[in-house]
């Protein structure tokens, strides 16, 4: 495929679609001089603004899913000059993950992850410690006693998705990127934007309706926001990842508190965007279990998102045609995976690479 070699002075680009993965690449773009301008539908529909946060890496490594884990891998050790350019060190909410488990059985699935999954990634041997139930109490003082032993992951951030969107729209603005509030019914209303323009598909699980090309099906998750009171203790200094009795649930630190995730299942479509009384009874009587002092948190939020994924679990990234690239179907590791994806599209963008 030829790809278009734009006069630099003259390179504009319009993404369609403002969460993280669209605002992720207009900034890495309006970076490398393009002149860019994003429409987004709003937060409704915005799987970025659901989510837990977690740049869990390994965290999300499971058997049989090694490639996706190599591109978080790879994702994340662009996080930090991410980070450094939205000049608000606050987006970050922990800097290191314990995986705990509360039974034998729960220990032993830990254990086959980090030996056989986690363990052939390039630099994640240090960064893994085992830990006993001793160490997790003196780390996190908080959790149940219960809880038996597991791995602290030194360097798997968390990040709070709500004020990283804050400030990606924020940096991107003072960039010189122009934010619009726009649904685009279909591709040909951006025909008249000239033959140097260039168009970004990273609609989420929209995208599909803009490129039949981009086979995506939503996987529904329920998410929990839960807020410190005056009588309670404090949050975890940790993303707390555990495994129950077969079960997992995380508890990922914010400011005022922890958001605890997340169910995983097919949705009924599009529009199944509520949280189910069973998912929200699940998470809360785990995270409990976990987490006792959690009972005097007052629930602020039971939410429900839907996952953009794709059939072999890898992100959809590639040039459609001489005008438009596509970056979607980032399922449960969006966040995770946006610098990474916004150095991918740009080389695309550039010509560096197909
Ligand atoms: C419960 C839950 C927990 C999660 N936790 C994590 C986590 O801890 N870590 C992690 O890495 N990932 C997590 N994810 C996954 C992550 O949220 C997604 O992979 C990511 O948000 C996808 O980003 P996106 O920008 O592609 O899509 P979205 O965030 O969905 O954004 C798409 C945007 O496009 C806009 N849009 C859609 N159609 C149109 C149109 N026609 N015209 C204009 N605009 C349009 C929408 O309004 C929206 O703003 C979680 C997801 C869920 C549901």
């Amino acid at each position: 495929m030829d790809f278009p070699q734009q006069d630099p002075a003259h390179r504009t680009l319009t993404v369609v679609g403002g969460g993280v993965i669209g605002l992720t690449c207009a900034l890495a773009a309006a970076d490398a001089g393009w002149r860019v301008r994003v429409l987004d539908a709003g937060a409704g529909e915005r799987a970025s603004w659901v989510a837990g946060g977690m740049l869990g890496s390994l965290g999300e490594g499971i058997p049989g899913e090694e490639a996706s884990l190599a591109l978080s891998v790879d994702s994340v050790r662009r996080w930090p000059a991410l980070v450094t350019r939205l000049d608000d060190p606050g987006v970050v909410t922990a800097t290191d993950s314990l995986f705990v488990a509360a039974s034998a059985t729960d220990i032993e699935y830990l254990r086959h992850l980090a030996d056989f999954v986690w363990a052939d990634q390039p630099g994640t041997g240090a960064a893994l410690q085992p830990v006993t139930g001793r160490d997790i109490r003196t780390l996190e003082p908080s959790l149940s006693s219960r809880l038996v032993g597991g791995y602290r992951a030194v360097g798997e951030w968390s990040v709070d998705n709500r004020r990283l969107l804050e400030a990606l729209r924020a940096t991107a603005t003072t960039a010189g990127v122009e934010l619009v509030s726009a649904r685009v019914a279909s591709l040909a209303e951006l025909d008249d934007l000239g033959p140097d323009a260039q168009i970004l598909l990273a609609a989420g699980l929209g995208t599909a309706a803009l490129w039949p090309g981009a086979d995506l099906h939503p996987a529904k998750g329920e998410i929990l926001r839960l807020r410190r009171t005056r009588w309670s203790v404090p949050p975890p200094g940790h993303v707390v990842r555990a495994r129950l009795h077969g079960r997992a649930v995380y508890l990922v630190p914010r400011a005022d508190g922890v958001v605890v995730g997340a169910t995983h299942y097919e949705a009924e479509g599009v529009a199944d965007r509520v949280p189910q009384a069973g998912g929200v009874a699940d998470l809360l009587a785990d995270a409990i279990e976990v987490l006792p002092g959690l009972r005097t948190y007052e629930l602020t939020e039971a939410a429900a998102g839907l996952r953009p994924c794709t059939a072999d679990g890898l992100p959809l990234v590639a040039r459609v045609d001489a005008r438009t690239v596509v970056a979607t179907g980032h399922g449960r590791n969006g966040i995770v995976l946006a610098p990474g994806t916004a150095e991918r599209v740009l080389s695309i963008l550039e010509g560096v690479e197909e």
